[in-house]
């Protein structure tokens, strides 16, 4: 895929489309195996460490919802790409510093990743003043990991309800990113749980290796990057997928 090379637009086009309907069928799949709604499941179409050059095929192939989880690599990447596809709606799944809070509103349309009501008092006030009203998901450090961003379990509930109730955002759903090296399956269905209590309708759970089981458990919405894409180099920029070139 993934292939800059000129002259071979087409045909790295039409690999992205094979990558997409692949991802696309497999998630179908387990909706309709594992039932019971969500009627459908949104592909977050996670392009961090890709240039604008290999997100483009995915984007002539028809995807539109993106993630990014850096405002500083966003902001290099997207307007650019958003010229030629206005109907794109970008995703912010990493970390957001306060500082950060104002870039974000302007170049995201929803942001994954409010943990603690400083950011959540911010965000409002940037969305005020840039007059941009963007859903937010509540992200839930649904392992309880010292290292990993989110509110902690037991503090997701009242956390959304202050979201919207004191700081006036509009919480469309929760987040989560499970702990590796052990099964999915409990975070996924603790996330559920903690989504009906808050009374949000959309979960954003599971990525390339457990997308399927995320949508077992209800997930409205999943994140795959490498399954794509293509594997990421280490720390540094994406890497051509051996399933694609
Ligand atoms: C990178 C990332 C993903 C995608 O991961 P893959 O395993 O490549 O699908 C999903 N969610 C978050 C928050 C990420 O940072």
């Amino acid at each position: 895929m993934v292939n800059r090379k000129l002259g071979f637009v087409g045909e790295s086009v039409a690999s992205a489309a094979e990558q997409l309907e692949s991802i696309r069928a497999r998630m179908e799949r387990a909706r309709r195996r594992f039932g019971p709604p969500p009627e459908r499941v949104e592909l977050v179409a996670v392009s961090k460490t890709f240039d604008a050059a290999a997100i483009r095929p995915f984007l002539e192939a028809g995807q539109r919802v993106f993630g990014e989880n850096r405002v500083q690599e966003a902001k290099e990447k997207w307007p650019g790409l958003r010229a030629e596809f206005p109907d794109v709606r970008l995703h912010l799944i990493g970390p957001l510093q306060t500082t950060k809070a104002r870039e974000a509103v302007s170049l995201f349309d929803v942001i994954e990743t409010v943990d603690r009501d400083r950011l959540a008092g911010v965000l409002r006030a940037e969305m005020r003043r840039a007059q941009r009203e963007l859903p937010v998901f509540v992200q839930v450090n649904i392992g309880g990991e010292p290292q990993k961003a989110g509110i902690a379990p037991v503090e997701a509930v009242a956390f959304a309800g202050r979201c919207r109730a004191e700081h006036g955002l509009d919480v469309a759903g929760l987040m989560c990113i499970p702990p590796e090296g052990v099964p999915p399956g409990p975070y996924f269905a603790h996330l559920a749980v903690l989504g009906r209590e808050a009374g949000v309708e959309q979960l954003s759970k599971g990525m390339s290796g457990d997308f399927e089981i995320a949508i077992a458990m209800g997930a409205t919405h999943v994140r795959v990057g490498s399954a794509l894409f293509g594997a990421r180099g280490q720390g540094g920029r994406g890497t051509v997928n051996p399933m694609m070139s």
